[in-house]
């Protein structure tokens, strides 16, 4: 079942490429294997899909100990400053960067490791309490002040979209997400890149991929439904 849902959500982001005229190679998915067991990351490993998506540090860093070394760990979810430490060496890319205090921390335990940290900075387009994310008005100010981090290295913005059973009102988010990440790709601030888009969740990700997303995060569309009282 996993390794046909790979299937038909690569076939997904192939057609919204091919509606807007995009290269399929830009589009990445992310299978989001948040409390699922790592044997589910097993059954979906020969499909090609080496990308997983987990939203505790604990979780992430315990799959990492069991699963192949070639996996990429992308830390989706919120992140605690004192879970930073752990994450250095094992995740290939931190979406979820809303603070400079985050950064201070991120820039301290990777300095002591001689490592570089890659990240997004998340941003709540549509301004939902109950998110987590800085405004779109604050980002610039944010990645300014983060790309003077030696040991940080600024790789483009993240999303959540809010939950919706109609995928078209998230465009907006999506579209103001790209012109954002163009306006600040345009200020050539040293030391960022603004090359990473990572939105679209299992109910959207075809509208992020018709708007310019680059990473997708599809987690239920893959995996199924999860159950959190286990
Ligand atoms: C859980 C989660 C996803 C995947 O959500 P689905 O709707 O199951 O595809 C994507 N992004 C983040 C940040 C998440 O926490």
């Amino acid at each position: 079942m996993i390794q046909e849902n790979i299937k038909l959500v690569e076939e997904n982001i192939k057609k919204a490429c091919e509606k807007v005229g995009r290269d399929v190679n830009e589009v990445t998915l992310i299978a989001v294997s948040k409390t699922k067991p790592y044997t589910a990351i097993e059954e979906a490993l020969p499909t090609g899909v080496k990308d997983y998506g987990e939203n505790k540090v604990q979780e992430l860093c315990d799959k990492y100990e069991i699963l192949p070394k070639d996996i990429k760990w992308h830390m989706i979810g919120h992140l605690q400053r004192n879970k930073v430490k752990y994450l250095v060496g094992k995740a290939s890319l931190i979406h979820s960067v809303d603070s400079i205090r985050l950064a201070e921390q991120i820039e301290k335990e990777y300095a002591k490791a001689d490592e570089i940290a890659n990240i997004l900075i998340e941003v709540n387009m549509a301004q939902e309490e109950s998110k987590f994310g800085i405004t779109s008005e604050e980002t610039e100010q944010l990645v300014r002040e983060i790309a003077k981090f030696p040991h940080i290295r600024i790789k483009g913005l993240m999303t959540i979209a809010p939950y919706t059973d109609n995928p078209e009102s998230n465009r907006v988010y999506f579209r103001n997400m790209k012109k954002l990440s163009v306006d600040i790709e345009n200020k050539n601030i040293d030391n960022v890149s603004m090359s990473v888009l990572s939105m679209g969740m299992t109910g959207d990700y075809q509208v992020a991929v018709e708007e310019g997303a680059t990473l997708v995060r599809v987690g239920t569309g893959i995996f199924g439904e999860r159950n959190y009282n286990i």
